[in-house]
């Protein structure tokens, strides 16, 4: 049995409103697109326009293709652990086509005086949950091992006030701990400072860990389940669809397309105006050109300083708690060499790079050796990226600059000589939300101020997940607060 809604008369008037409930979706990076999706799904009937300012859809999600290489500009994979990843691409039929990174060398390095050390196994997130492989890492110094065996008998912290994250793992484990391990694994995800950042908004788990079990590392070692000879192992923790992240995208588009979404891209929406209908609202989008949206609801999917611009009308303490989130900029370089001018045996996926070393790169991917079919046989395509909290000058070199940085990280760590055959580079502007202290305060009043507007809902990666499956959630549950205030504000009948 399919619902469909039908508009309820007496709330239409003088405005050119739509004959049947139209949500708006502005944004069309993945977390617009999973609403829209999820919108076609519980609200069948409703009409839906999804909005993007960009000639195509993706957001950070973009794979390019340069003959045989494939190259991811932005993500490059998801998290198996958190469901809604490989939950959606299920959903679009990719399940098939999801792989992960080649398991023969699964195995990454840590950049220590400028000589990569392999990373300790048995890391769990950012915290290792088996000391004796990070004891004999050669990556602390005997000082540093001593302070990081001391998490096991230094008492918990009371009170419940937020904490950096780096003064937490400093407090637990010591400094030589952050500043060797926990940096640049942090700085990987969130390319931020951790003596910024939330521990509350970004890693709560290692909290509870020290309140439940009094040592992180006893914490972390708790919370993993312990294999039993002939247990299957355990799933790959990144994923990703053989052809890239594009995939995803494409698959998502198509639904859209199929169930009669209407999709403006090079469409910029303006500042959304309300007109108050009583117990229901209308908005109003302008969209660059001139052409003027009436919708029922609105999913504002853009990033939070862009979502912050579109309610500034509507809701001025809303705009500016939303433009009040950080953002830092990152570039993400493509480098393509032939293997004869590479000297280091590439056996890993890639490398990070502690702030302490004082380069200015953060990490590396060896994209050919981490990912099958990504590149000939005969070539190496690496991945440098570039910008991160307190590093954001480099950034306003030219891509010529940004390439040239690049080459000089991966011609002094990995022995790469001569010219890269092949560059790309692709910027970021403030695409990476950082979750600096106070931030789940924040989110309490940006929700507050929401609740206030009937029918207005956000999505994106600036709440509360950066990862891909977060995002999704993010967008699947704007869309499932939009279909059951739809249902409230319509009169639902029943098609069949
Ligand atoms: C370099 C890099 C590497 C990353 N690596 C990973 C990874 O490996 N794994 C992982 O899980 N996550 C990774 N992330 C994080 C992840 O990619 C992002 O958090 C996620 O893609 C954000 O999706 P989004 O839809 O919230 O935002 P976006 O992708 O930014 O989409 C928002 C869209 O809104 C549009 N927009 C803005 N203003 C307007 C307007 N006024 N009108 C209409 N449209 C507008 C923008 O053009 C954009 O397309 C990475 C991020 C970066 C930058």
């Amino acid at each position: 049995m399919t619902a469909t809604v039908r508009d309820n008369p007496d709330s239409r008037s003088a405005l050119n409103a739509p004959a049947f409930a139209h949500v708006v979706v502005i944004g069309g990076g993945i977390a617009g697109l999973a609403a829209a999706h999820r919108l076609v799904q519980a609200s069948p009937g409703v009409r839906i326009t999804l909005i993007e300012r960009d000639g195509r859809l993706g957001g950070k999600l973009l794979t390019e293709r340069f003959d045989e290489l494939v190259v991811e500009a932005g993500p490059d994979s998801f998290l198996s652990a958190k469901p809604r990843g490989i939950g959606l691409a299920t959903e679009l039929g990719l399940g098939d086509r999801l792989q992960h990174p080649t398991p023969r060398r699964h195995r990454a390095f840590v950049l220590r005086h400028g000589r990569l050390h392999p990373l300790p196994e048995g890391l769990s997130g950012l915290v290792p949950s088996r000391p004796w492989p990070v004891l004999t890492s050669g990556l602390l110094s005997p000082a540093g091992m001593l302070r990081f065996a001391g998490d096991l008998v230094l008492p918990a912290r009371a009170g419940g006030d937020d904490e950096s994250l780096a003064s937490f793992v400093r407090r637990r484990l010591g400094g030589d701990a952050y500043d060797r391990l926990v940096e640049p694994l942090m700085a990987g995800i969130y390319a931020g400072d951790g003596d910024q950042l939330s521990l509350a908004a970004t890693f709560p788990q290692l909290r509870a860990a020290e309140l439940t079990h009094g040592s992180l590392i006893r914490g972390v070692l708790a919370s993993k389940p312990v294999a039993a000879p002939g247990d299957v192992p355990a799933k790959p923790a990144f994923l990703a669809p053989a052809g890239g992240l594009a995939e995803l995208v494409n698959a998502l588009s198509t639904r859209l397309v199929t169930a009669g979404v209407d999709i403006r891209t090079n469409a910029t929406a303006s500042p959304i105006r309300h007109h108050d209908r009583g117990k229901r609202s209308l908005y109003v989008i302008e969209l660059a050109d001139g052409e003027r949206l009436v919708a029922d609801a609105i999913v504002l999917a853009a990033p939070a300083f862009a979502a912050g611009r579109l309610v500034t009308a509507l809701d001025p303490v809303l705009a500016s708690e939303l433009r009040g989130i950080p953002h830092v900029s990152t570039a993400v370089v493509h480098l393509v060499f032939r293997r004869g001018q590479v000297t280091h045996p590439l056996d890993g996926h890639g490398y990070i790079i502690p702030r302490i070393e004082g380069r200015p790169a953060l990490a590396a991917t060896f994209v050919s050796e981490k990912w099958p079919g990504r590149a000939p046989a005969d070539l190496v395509l690496l991945r440098v990226f570039l910008g991160r909290a307190g590093q954001q000058e480099i950034l306003s070199g030219s891509d010529a600059e940004l390439a040239g940085h690049a080459r000089a990280e991966v011609a002094a760590t990995l022995g790469v000589s001569g010219e890269p055959i092949f560059s790309t580079v692709h910027r970021w502007p403030w695409g990476m939300p950082q979750y600096v202290l106070g931030h789940l305060d924040r989110l309490a009043r940006i929700e507050a101020a929401v609740n206030q507007h009937s029918g207005l809902a956000l999505a994106g990666n600036a709440y509360r997940g950066v990862g891909i499956p977060d995002v999704i959630a993010s967008g699947e549950a704007a869309a499932s607060t939009i279909s059951a205030y739809l249902r409230e504000a319509f009169v639902l009948q029943s098609a069949s």
